[in-house]
């Protein structure tokens, strides 16, 4: 019942900027859309996973702020993953606002969600040839297939390019390239203030995943997200507003925690190569047996995304046994 929703937990306002906790079905259990007040409008940024509980909890934060959708003037994204990307063709609907999202975000947005979803047989192939057993991938295939109506309909996109500052409410921000959790992620960063929106590159308590994904798009994205981390690190930072939990303001701590967390992990995977094994193997060996579809998905492209390191720094060699690649040191 929309008229229902409690908003005394979902909105919290830090200064001029509102923070908005938007539900997700997952364990991650919100994300975080940010309102930015400005002269002629506000500035939405990442508005959630469209469900009918975001729907609803969406209509009581409006309502309990006093903001109708026409005074929405620009919807920007981080990048293009579901949880944050999927309300926004709903919100364009309602207030004719542009959709603001880097080129690479919406190239993978149109392979994942446009006419065909050319990306399922794509990672379904991947899978397959990284060890994912016959029986696992039709429930994957389903489980993709599922998120459709989560992302629909699909928004017009304006592209964002990097560096190219991009007014946030009243204030100028630069979008940073920060891919490796997302191909084309992009930071939001005022040098002025030290504000930093940085979406899911860098998060409190989480270690944000890093998929290998099929297409060309990135072909080492941990090489990419260590690079790009060390590159946010070293701004200067007052306060960041993070995808998920809280904000917080120790950004160059926790990047570097997050560049020790892929160094341990690499090496526990190298040493798991001894014997040669599939990246499927390597995944049951380090994120274990009870994991869910969803977290499976995942879990299998942060181990392929980790082996592909590996190989590229010369630490590990892909062998194929018919159609199936096997990692070895
Ligand atoms: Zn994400
Ligand atoms: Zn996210």
């Amino acid at each position: 019942m929309p008229g229902h929703v409690s908003t005394a937990s979902v909105v919290k306002r830090h200064g001029d900027i509102v923070q908005v906790k938007v539900p997700l079905p997952f364990p991650l259990r919100w994300v975080n859309s940010y309102l930015i007040p400005g002269r002629s409008g506000w500035t939405l940024i990442d508005p959630g996973l469209r469900t009918e509980a975001a729907e609803a909890v969406w209509d009581a934060a409006l309502a309990e702020l006093g903001i109708v959708c026409s005074q929405i003037e620009r919807i920007v994204l981080t990048h293009h993953h579901p949880d944050h990307y999927g309300l926004t063709g709903w919100f364009q609907q309602r207030s004719g606002a542009p959709v603001l999202l880097s080129r690479t975000g919406l190239e993978q947005a149109r392979c994942l969600w446009g006419a065909g979803q050319p990306m399922t047989e794509q990672l379904l192939a991947l899978f397959r040839e990284h060890g994912l057993p016959p029986e696992l991938c039709e429930p994957m295939r389903e489980h993709m297939d599922g998120f459709v109506p989560s992302v629909s309909p699909q928004p017009d996109v304006t592209v964002l390019e990097a560096g190219d500052p991009v007014l946030l409410g009243d204030d100028a921000y630069v979008p940073i390239l920060t891919p490796g959790h997302a191909a084309g992620h992009l930071c939001f960063y005022r040098a002025e203030t030290g504000v930093l929106f940085c979406g899911d590159h860098v998060l409190p308590q989480i270690s944000p995943n890093v998929s290998y994904l099929p297409g060309g798009i990135d072909e080492n994205p941990l090489a990419s997200y260590l690079r790009s981390l060390r590159e946010i690190g070293a701004l200067e930072v007052r306060i960041a507003f993070p995808g998920h939990r809280e904000p917080f303001p120790h950004v160059a701590q926790r990047a570097q925690e997050l560049i020790g967390h892929h160094e341990e992990r690499l090496e526990g995977m190298r040493r798991l190569l001894d014997q040669p094994k599939t990246a499927y193997e390597v995944c049951r060996l380090t994120f274990g047996d009870r994991l869910s579809l969803h977290q499976l998905r995942f879990a299998l492209s942060e181990t392929i995304a980790h082996l592909i390191w590996l190989r590229d720094a010369g630490q590990a060699e892909q062998v194929y046994d018919g159609d199936v690649v096997y990692y070895k040191q």
